[in-house]
């Protein structure tokens, strides 16, 4: 079996879908590795590097021709999907959701498509769960972006030239990205408030030493995958009118909530902008799936009544390294877990629920029931 990686085709994203440090993984398949050359620039990894252990250089084009695997951190246009030889699969962030046209190709183009956005949130899976590794560093991402934009410190200081008080950071939906963001607030020093829909997280916002905001939204909840079900109209507005002091009187505010497959809720409007303090700084974590926050922009600041609204895409790409070794670990799961040493393929078998969740395309066919 041949398998290829291929570099990023968005210049925003620094990530690479090998590392390293993980590469023992993929060799001890007896596969023959090639990646793209250059793979390695954004995470300061040289290609000899990786010839170094046995992988092979090649352009683009070729890897993307001559491969039975492809693994890629991003989807890949018409043209090059035209490029994969039949029967072939590709794996990787295929951003399946706004993306069915690359779905319809693999099916017509009998390419078998798995999306790693799809690994079942169960135990065994957690290993490959790619949303999970990036948002948990995008979490530690947002928090440094933010107090790099705020002209004070996060801890509080006793010095001889006077206390200076603590930041206050406000985070709202406290998934994997939230805990996170409010981990490394309060390794900073900042004094941490978070609300989520799902009151399960009230103990782990607890546990570390934040304080959950209780609003009281009626029926609310999550799936059984533990993502968040979407609130009604009224639902929304009772939550912007009863968080707005909360972000008033916080420094910093980081918004993580997101729906799976859905555009993000927009929680916070230029009502609860104009309360807060010039200087202040709100960070959108979901700027890319529609936006938290009224009038935020994907790696724009835009200033609002003195308050500063960031959005970066691509977030856990600014720190792409460790970035690229979680991810590379997540693909090298699955790829291990489902390879075939004996027959030297990918054994899909479809009793399996991993494989049943993440294959959206097998044998020229569309298998999963949301994309046919
Ligand atoms: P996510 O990225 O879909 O959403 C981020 C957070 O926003 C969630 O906590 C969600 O509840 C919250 N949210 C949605 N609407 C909101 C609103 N109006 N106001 C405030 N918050 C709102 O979620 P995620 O980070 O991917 O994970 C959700 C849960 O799933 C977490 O509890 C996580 O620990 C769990 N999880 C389990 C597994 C597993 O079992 N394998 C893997 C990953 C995550």
């Amino acid at each position: 079996m041949i398998i290829s990686a291929l570099k990023s085709n968005d210049p925003k994203d620094q990530r690479s879908p090998i590392h390293s440090d993980t590469l023992s993984a993929l060799i001890n398949t007896g596969a023959e590795i090639f990646f793209e050359e250059g793979i390695g620039d954004g995470i300061n990894t040289s290609d000899n590097e990786f010839k170094k252990a046995g992988l092979k250089a090649a352009p683009r084009s070729e890897c993307i021709s001559k491969s039975d695997l492809i693994i890629t951190n991003q989807a890949l246009g018409f043209e090059e999907i035209s490029l994969i030889k039949s029967g072939s699969s590709l794996i990787g962030m295929v951003n399946p959701f706004s993306n069915q046209e690359l779905i319809n190709t693999c099916a017509e183009k009998n390419i078998n498509l798995i999306s790693m956005e799809f690994i079942p949130r169960i135990t065994r899976a957690q290993k490959m769960d790619v949303l999970s590794s990036q948002a948990n560093l995008a979490g530690y991402a947002a928090v440094i972006e933010s107090a790099k934009h705020l002209s004070t410190a996060l801890p509080m200081m006793m010095t001889a030239a006077g206390t200076l008080k603590p930041a206050r950071v406000f985070v709202i939906g406290v998934g994997v990205a939230g805990l996170q963001a409010i981990a490394t607030a309060k390794r900073l020093g900042a004094r941490v408030d978070a609300f989520d829909t799902r009151d399960v997280v009230e103990e782990q916002v607890n546990s570390l030493g934040a304080k959950f905001v209780k609003i009281d939204l009626g029926e609310t909840g999550q799936t059984d995958q533990g993502y968040a079900k979407e609130l009604t109209p009224e639902q929304v507005q009772k939550q912007k009118d009863l968080q707005s002091d909360v972000c008033a009187r916080s420094d910093i505010v980081i918004t993580t909530a997101q729906l799976f497959g859905r555009p993000a809720p927009q929680l916070i409007d230029s009502n609860t902008i104009e309360k807060m303090k010039p200087g202040s700084v709100i960070f959108d974590m979901a700027v890319e799936s529609g936006g938290n926050v009224e009038g935020s922009v994907a790696d724009e600041v835009i200033i609002n009544n003195g308050v500063k609204i960031i959005g970066i895409s691509n977030l856990a790409s600014s720190v792409s390294n460790h970035a690229s070794l979680a991810l590379s670990n997540n693909y090298n799961h699955w790829i291990t877990d489902f390879y075939n040493k004996e027959e030297n393929n990918i054994n899909f078998d479809f009793e399996d629920e991993i494989i049943k969740s993440s294959v959206l395309v097998f044998n020229g066919k569309i298998v999963n029931e949301r994309f046919k």
